[in-house]
């Protein structure tokens, strides 16, 4: 079975973009091609994500603590930052666009 297997249908409604884009597990998730049924990246994806975040946040807080005793981390501080900020922006949803099963999305509509 394909990580872009649709959970409702079985069949193949995703590709590695709509599973990217589709999120984590408290998102709204993407309708499959085929059912419709709303689909979010599941258990794993959602905690890979979560730990990708605190590595991240630790990365930032270690480097606001550190940055001002070593030069060469100093000079380089504030690009060091933007580049965690595109890590934690991008690498979950590559993640998510190329591992990891899709499962139906849990949150309920308003
Ligand atoms: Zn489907």
């Amino acid at each position: 079975m394909s990580i872009y297997t649709c959970p409702a249908c079985g069949k193949k409604g995703f590709n590695p973009y709509t599973k990217g884009m589709a999120g984590k597990m408290n998102s709204k998730g993407r309708p499959c091609k085929y059912c419709g049924t709303r689909c979010v990246n599941g258990k794993g994806a959602t905690i890979f994500n979560a730990i990708f975040s605190l590595i991240v946040f630790a990365g930032f807080v270690l480097l606001f603590l550190y940055a001002p005793q070593y030069h060469f981390l100093a000079i380089r501080e504030v690009p060091l930052y933007i580049l965690m900020l595109l890590a934690e922006l991008i690498v979950p949803r590559l993640v998510n666009a190329f591992c990891f099963r899709m499962t139906e999305s849990i949150r309920l509509e308003l």
